[in-house]
């Protein structure tokens, strides 16, 4: 018999190939660190929302570590026969479908569903596809569905130092979005029983849903096939247009030149330099007058932050980008040595003000500071200013007195064919320095990206007191390496532009 849990109906409902291989070739699929925490904090946002309707009884049953099912589904019975006005991960099977209701809350004439994410948009497309379904199987189990709600945070709501979660959640009513999906309930259970019954993969080329509503993580796998680079790899252009080329029989770089599309300087130049090797692209104008712009003393600063879902912090708000860690190599003057200076919080405490402090006075007032994509330090900057008024003179000097390293990769003035469409400093630092292992992430023990730092350091406070040192010491590396590596970059463009 069909056995289908609402993630798997989402499956299907994405791409009947995503359930087959989420079912017969689950090691296909990538998920990095941040992804797999996301999950896990889902959890603890799951929790948390239970109360807001105030008292419930949660009908969750474990055999084992395993969720028994049958348990649940009888305990569900029982709460909603004796009227128990809200239950939480109410339990219904029909069918062979399954599904457990975040929030089963008793109404007037029936029942109402309550679906919780932790995410801060209640109308996504694929929490529709969710509800929809779980009032398929519960109206199909005999429930009079009279309401359908999602539960997300509230982006705008400010942790004061107790979690008010009349406040914190925002409850949206979904009813009148679930029409189209409700009509294609009966057409995606067919397909998901032929694929579930099936020893053969499906064959399904690439299409929309690929990219949505969210990426699919047997992407690289589906598109194993195709040559490197491949229309998918060029820098700039929508998934739509690259489907539409690919559709086209166009997907090899040699295929796009001349594709009226493919339009800007930088694709051109990806696309001419991947086909043949040309070498380094260097537009010396162009950087010489970005470094025209620094001055000494020369500041090299990377920050590594957690995102925290719920706010645990005051004046912070949920999913927020905390901040715990920077790194600093600098320059005082022209011919003077590279210096090195650092901050690592400690876990479980509210890293901020220590790290706002420390970074007004190991940064001087007069100082030009590099950062790679100001997108991120230059905001997270100006919002510790607005978190600390006493020193929000000194941070909003040092927000202003940022100066972007991306720009001339940005800009296209340096390019060579191994940084292919992405100009990060993960894809640039190899692109120059292929062989040099001083500025080799993967040689790295423990963290080798900032998704790996943001989920270790929430947990390092749980840590043994040797793993906790072992863990620190991996970190400051890895921050590290990151300003090693712009003062490098740096360095190079130093030199071309002579
Ligand atoms: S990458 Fe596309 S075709 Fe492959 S399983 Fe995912 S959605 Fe389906």
């Amino acid at each position: 018999m069909l056995y289908l849990s609402k993630s798997k109906y989402c499956q299907v409902r994405q791409c009947p190939k995503l359930l087959w291989l989420a079912v017969n070739k689950p090691d296909a699929e990538t998920m990095d660190a941040a992804r797999e925490e996301r999950f896990e904090t889902g959890n603890e946002v799951g929790d948390l929302a239970m109360g807001i309707f105030g008292d419930f009884v949660e009908v969750t049953r474990k055999n084992g570590n395993k969720l028994d099912l049958p348990a649940m589904i009888e305990a569900t019975k029982e709460e909603m026969a004796r009227g128990t006005p809200v239950i939480c991960e109410a339990s219904f099977s029909y069918n062979g479908l399954y599904c457990a209701v975040d929030i089963l809350k008793k109404e007037e004439d029936g029942w109402a569903i309550y679906e919780v994410k932790s995410s801060t948009r209640g109308d996504k497309a694929v929490y529709i596809t969710d509800v929809a379904y779980q009032k398929y199987v519960l109206e199909h189990c005999g429930v009079n569905v009279v309401g359908t709600y999602t539960v997300v945070l509230n982006r705008e709501y400010v942790f004061d130092g107790t979690l008010d979660t009349s406040k914190l959640f925002l409850i949206t009513d979904v009813s009148h979005l679930l029409g189209p999906e409700t009509a294609k309930i009966e057409e995606n259970l067919r397909i998901a029983e032929a694929v579930l019954l099936s020893d053969t993969e499906p064959v399904i080329d690439l299409s929309d849903s690929c990219n949505e509503p969210y990426k699919c993580g047997f992407f690289g796998y589906c598109t194993r096939a195709l040559p490197k680079p491949s229309v998918f790899d060029l820098y700039n252009l929508s998934f739509k247009k690259k489907l539409e080329l690919y559709n086209a029989g166009r997907y090899r770089f040699e295929d796009l030149i001349g594709e009226p599309a493919i339009g800007s300087e930088k694709q051109i130049r990806q696309i001419e330099y991947a086909v043949s090797d040309k070498g380094t692209y260097i537009d010396k104008e162009g950087i010489r007058s970005f470094l025209s712009t620094l001055h000494y003393p020369l500041y090299f600063l990377d920050y590594e932050s957690m995102q925290q879902v719920l706010p645990k912090f005051v004046g912070s708000k949920p999913n927020e980008q905390i901040l715990f860690q920077y790194s600093l190599h600098y320059i005082e003057k022209e011919g003077g040595p590279l210096m090195h200076k650092e901050f690592l919080a400690e876990s479980g405490s509210d890293p901020r003000r220590a790290l706002a402090e420390r970074l007004c006075e190991d940064i001087p007032e007069d100082a030009c500071i590099l950062v790679f994509n100001n997108s991120f330090e230059g905001p997270k900057t100006k919002r510790l200013a607005e978190l600390f008024p006493d020193l929000s003179e000194r941070l909003l000097r040092i927000a202003g007195n940022i100066e972007d390293l991306l720009v001339p990769f940005r800009k296209g003035w340096y390019y060579n064919r191994a940084m292919g469409s992405s100009f990060s400093i993960k894809s640039v630092l190899p692109a120059i320095f292929p062989d040099d292992p001083e500025l080799d992430y993967h040689a790295l023990d423990g963290v080798h990206n900032g998704s790996e730092a943001m989920t270790i350091f929430p947990k390092m406070q749980f840590m043994s007191p040797e793993e906790r040192e072992r863990t620190r010491h991996n970190l400051l590396e890895y921050c590290k390496l990151d300003t090693l590596a712009m003062v490098k970059v740096w360095e190079e463009l130093v030199r071309v532009s002579r």
